[in-house]
């Protein structure tokens, strides 16, 4: 076993490339995220929370275009995720 093989399988990378490489992940879902709230503009459905239904205030929309929950499924869902 070499540790000059490909970096991809390496399991001793640094840390600072996980970091890295975990905040591309996160801006990648972001762009998918807000490319998904694009489509879902020009559609049906834009602005509406995705579990309840409920009306997503303009407020928060214009903050966070691509968010997809109201503030309550919101944190909720990201309490769901962390658990
Ligand atoms: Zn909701």
């Amino acid at each position: 076993m070499t540790l000059l093989g490909d970096a991809d399988d390496a399991p001793q990378q640094s840390g600072m490339h996980e970091v890295d490489s975990a905040i591309l992940d996160m801006h990648i879902k972001e762009l998918d995220e807000i490319e998904d709230a694009v489509r879902r503009i020009q559609g049906a459905g834009y602005g509406l929370c995705i579990d309840c239904l409920a009306a997503i205030p303009f407020q928060r929309l214009s903050v966070e275009p691509q968010t997809l929950r109201c503030v309550a499924c919101e944190s909720r869902h990201e309490r769901d995720m962390r658990a």
